[in-house]
């Protein structure tokens, strides 16, 4: 069964605060979120959605370059793959572009990837789960994501989270380590029993990384991801010693194969899957089995998805039981969906939607007018 239309839809969703990352500010403002959707049709007219939307300052994929490889490299390569061969489409969309330092435009890979599994899901008439045949869980507990300059910032977005029910809490790092210690400090007291995960996205140097741990696990911080730019190998073997806390890697690992590098290097204790950084649910089924079988502690993360992508990261979070609080922080930052009927969340909890596919479904016409202003309008 043949894939014979492939239509690309990028467009730009408000924030609804700001969002900043150690890099500086990512959302909010006039700044809006950059979404990629990818809607493919097979021979019989039955179609998948899927989404890879980038964060510029997050990696090296714009919305510009999805954008362009999609529509002159990946979609060319793929027109006419067989749906039921997910490792034949990957090996086309390969064989399109050669490799950077690892995988190369791993977000444009997820949009058509992540698409592949809803089309195939649903001409099976299952969810991605059941085609998988593994579901561990069919519940989630979420994370409440705190961005925040200051301490009076951070307060306001702690009440927030736990006006909603949220419970568990990560917290971007990495720009000010003396102001990392007073929010992990102010977080584990308004929350003693919660996971408080921090995420540094590349922003300590060695020093500041080994002279704060300590301080930074006495104000309770229970994980520490991607304290280094992800090159930063020696140090990332060295700060290990320093730390009692697990370090986990997130930005690095682009494949598969990156991972077992990092397992061989002995670089670090938790691993951070995340589907639209590692090219799709493909890739991050790979890499999850490897994490599990390196008994490495797996946490999940997104990219501030909609409602598609995060309904996708629900497919590979339930599947391999991830059980600490997911860092998707699209329903707490993005103004608005592309759903018909957004996912429910309750008390910082979400299930996994039944549905065929990836089990929601996208609201077509709002898609294609949102895509027209990004048209006509750009970012
Ligand atoms: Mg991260």
């Amino acid at each position: 069964m043949k894939i014979v239309k492939v239509e690309i839809f990028p467009l730009l969703i408000p924030y609804k605060s700001n969002f900043s990352i150690a890099r500086g500010k990512v959302g909010g403002g006039d700044m809006k979120r950059t979404v990629m959707m990818v809607k493919l049709t097979d021979e019989d007219g039955f179609v998948g959605w899927g989404e890879g939307s980038p964060s510029y300052l997050w990696s090296s994929e714009t919305i510009e370059t999805v954008i362009a490889t999609l529509e002159n490299y990946f979609i060319p390569s793929i027109i006419d793959a067989d749906i039921y061969d997910i490792d034949e489409f990957h090996s086309r969309m390969e064989k399109a572009i050669g490799p950077a330092f690892s995988t190369s435009h791993p977000i444009a890979k997820c949009a058509l990837d992540t698409a592949i599994h809803d089309l195939k899901a649903h001409r099976l008439g299952v969810n991605i789960s059941e085609m998988w045949g593994l579901c561990r869980n069919k519940e989630v507990t979420l994370s409440w994501t705190v961005s925040a300059d200051n301490l009076q910032q951070a307060k306001l977005i702690v009440e927030e989270g736990l006006s909603q029910g949220y419970q568990n809490f990560n917290v971007k790092l990495g720009a000010d380590p003396i102001l990392d210690v007073q929010l992990c400090h102010y977080i584990k007291k308004m929350v003693p029993n919660g996971f408080l995960w921090g995420d540094a996205n590349g922003g300590y140097t060695f020093n500041e990384a080994t002279k704060y741990i300590s301080s930074l696990e006495d104000a309770g911080l229970d994980l520490l991801e991607q304290p280094f730019s992800s090159n930063d190998w020696s140090n990332w073997k060295r700060f290990k010693n320093f730390a009692s806390i697990p370090i986990a890697v997130d930005e690095a690992i682009v494949s598969p194969k990156d991972l077992m590098e990092w397992i061989k290097q002995d670089l670090i204790t938790a691993f951070t899957t995340k589907v639209t950084r590692n090219g799709g649910l493909y890739p991050s089924f790979q890499c999850a089995i490897i994490a599990q079988q390196a008994n490495l502690l797996i946490l999940s993360s997104g990219l501030t998805e909609t409602g598609l992508g995060l309904a996708t990261n629900l497919h590979l979070a339930c599947a391999f039981g991830i059980d600490l609080p997911c860092a998707w922080n699209g329903p707490q930052f993005l103004g608005d969906d592309i759903l018909t009927k957004p996912l429910n969340i309750e008390a910082g909890r979400i299930q996994l939607p039944s549905g065929p596919g990836i089990g929601v479904e996208v609201d077509e016409e709002k898609v294609r007018f949102l895509s027209r202003d990004f048209w006509d309008n750009g970012r």
